[in-house]
């Protein structure tokens, strides 16, 4: 099963407040995809980022769109599965670029899986998930959230690249 890059590090005993985003996700700056996102500003600008920590019964992470911090659930920063983590840090890192770029991060025209800042971030982090050997059936479960229905879970798979049939995904590198 495909994990997180070994030159990353999660700090995954919350405590609720803000923080420096270095301070819980350590290595980012080395990653490509991440460089990808912020060139030669990356060290600079996650060097600056800061994450707020809150306690909640659901959600997972977010980016403010009135100062483009990042939001983590506490419970799912000590308790949720590595690698989805690490994707969804990828998936915020690109919001937080929309944000410096002056995006309406939530623009409520588009349905959730049709925003195209959502189909941006999503498109990144699936990117990085077969880059680290996800295999498509995994990056299929990986998009599904509780808030999300089956036809939406469908296009967004669609919209971020993913090959379907019969409602499931075609390995990239299935010979059938
Ligand atoms: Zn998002």
């Amino acid at each position: 099963m495909a994990e997180a890059p070994k030159t990353v590090s999660m700090i995954r005993r919350p405590q609720i407040g803000i923080h420096p985003f270095t301070e819980y996700f350590k290595g980012f700056e080395q990653v490509l995809s991440v460089k990808q996102i912020f060139m030669e500003k990356t060290v600079k600008v996650l060097g600056s980022l800061q994450i707020e920590i809150f306690s909640k019964r659901t959600g997972y992470m977010g980016v403010s769109d009135e100062d483009g911090h990042i939001f983590v659930n506490a419970e799912y920063l000590r308790d949720g599965e590595e690698r989805g983590i690490y994707l969804d840090v990828i998936h915020e890192l690109v919001h937080v670029k929309q944000f410096m770029e002056g995006k309406t991060l939530f623009d409520h025209r588009y349905a959730y899986v049709d925003r195209p800042t959502e189909i941006e971030a999503y498109r990144h982090a699936v990117k990085e998930a077969r880059g680290i050997g996800a295999t498509e059936k995994e990056i299929f479960e990986y998009l599904k959230t509780e808030w999300i229905n089956i036809q939406d879970h469908k296009r967004l798979a669609k919209h971020v690249g993913m090959k379907l049939r019969k409602g499931q995904p075609i390995e990239l590198d299935s010979r059938s």
